[in-house]
């Protein structure tokens, strides 16, 4: 590939607002496995359930889940923190600009396209 990147956040983008977006939609996720409350330690099912087998691989399921989606959930917030700090569409590995596209796509990117591969 050339090292021709096009500028990194794009103007015409409103990344502020797609990351809200993304943050409402885990938020909602999280809620609808009942991981609503962040800093909630996702523990308070009612023990009652743990006497079924299957409620407890359902649980193990939803706590998996909830794990990925609160590790998004903290990737959106670090990147509306870098968005606020001026230093949003920057690779953290490298310190070169994110392409316009990557970010449109994964607006929580804090990686190039290259360095993302080696992570
Ligand atoms: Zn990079």
């Amino acid at each position: 590939m050339p090292n021709e990147a096009p500028a990194a956040a794009s103007a015409d983008v409103d990344y502020a607002g797609l990351l809200q977006e993304e943050q409402a939609s885990l938020q909602a996720q999280l809620k609808e496995l009942g991981f609503g409350n962040q800093g909630d330690t996702g523990l308070s099912y009612d023990s009652n359930f743990a006497d079924s087998s299957q409620v407890t691989a359902e649980r193990g399921e939803a706590e998996r889940l909830a794990t990925e989606l609160r590790d998004s959930l903290d990737e959106v917030d670090a990147a509306l923190e870098r968005l606020s700090a001026g230093t949003y569409g920057t690779c953290e590995a490298c310190g070169n600009p994110i392409v316009a596209a990557r970010l449109e796509a994964m607006p929580a990117a804090r990686f190039c396209i290259a360095d993302a591969a080696k992570q």
